[in-house]
């Protein structure tokens, strides 16, 4: 079992390594902030990292190996060579991120020849690169099974992210829009709206009267091809991006089930 991660370990990476340890007989765990993913003026520089403790939390769990590299290690020679996905790169978080995820298949598909066949975690938190991921394995036959994994919030609701440790007490509060915005979303589309429209605007508003937090984009689309829809029926998704103090946040929900 494969659960790669950036680090700075929270409960939404342990439950990725705790089902990973429940479903086969060794695990393996990577830290690796991937230069790859991150674009000029991001916050590669500043991105959390915690090493030691990361380990402790990893031994505690019972992880049976982490690979820790450096970037020397990962990218010895200049990297030549990247994975492209149509369509599913360039929408939602990729328009905000044009080469966002291009970096992570890239690191993914390293790790994947590296650690060889597996089952890979990754979690629901992160929609789109699940939907990336699993598109790459299928395309390029790489003999890997990929398993989403539910998102993990704390009680208020907000999904839980490395990057909430840029958020002061004030933006943490004000944070949990997305999640509350998500949820009163899902409830009205749960109680019979199926206008996409509607439900976008619904979300603009709730979010727009948070004074702290800056929306980037809410679209609701079809959850593999990421396609945006206008109707919303089974199998849809609405993803959040939002700008909270330093930290750029997303979440996403599944309308027919909420933030639950
Ligand atoms: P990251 O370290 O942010 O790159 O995340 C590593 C893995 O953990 C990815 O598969 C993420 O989707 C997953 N992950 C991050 N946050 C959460 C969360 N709150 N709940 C579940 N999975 C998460």
């Amino acid at each position: 079992g494969l659960v790669p991660t950036m680090g700075f370990l929270h409960e939404g990476h342990t439950s990725l390594m705790q089902r990973a340890g429940k479903e086969n007989d060794k695990t393996i765990a990577t830290i690796f902030v991937n230069p790859l993913q991150f674009a000029e003026g991001e916050d590669l520089s500043s991105y959390p990292q915690n090493l030691e403790k990361d380990i402790s939390e990893c031994e505690a769990i019972g992880i049976d190996l982490l690979f820790a590299p450096s970037s020397e290690e990962m990218y010895s020679q200049p990297i030549l060579t990247s994975v492209q996905i149509d369509q599913l790169m360039n929408s939602v978080e990729g328009a905000s991120r044009p080469t966002h995820f291009s970096g992570v298949a890239t690191v993914v598909a390293k790790l994947f020849n590296i650690v060889g066949p597996c089952n890979a975690y990754f979690g629901e938190k992160d929609w789109q690169q699940l939907q990336v991921i699993s598109t790459m394995v299928r395309d390029l036959s790489f003999r890997v099974k990929v398993l989403g994994c539910p998102t993990v919030r704390q009680s208020d609701g907000l999904a839980l992210s490395s990057r909430n440790a840029y958020l002061s007490l004030e933006e943490r509060k004000a944070a949990t829009a997305l999640s509350r915005s998500l949820q009163s979303a899902s409830e009205n589309v749960q109680a019979g709206e199926t206008s996409a429209a509607v439900i976008k605007s619904q979300i603009i508003d709730e979010i727009t009267d948070e004074a702290l937090v800056t929306l980037d984009y809410v679209e609701i689309v079809e959850g593999s091809s990421l396609i945006r829809i206008d109707q919303i029926s089974e199998g849809a998704r609405i993803l959040i991006a939002a700008k909270v103090g330093k930290a750029r946040l997303i979440d996403n929900a599944d309308p027919y089930f909420g933030i639950k």
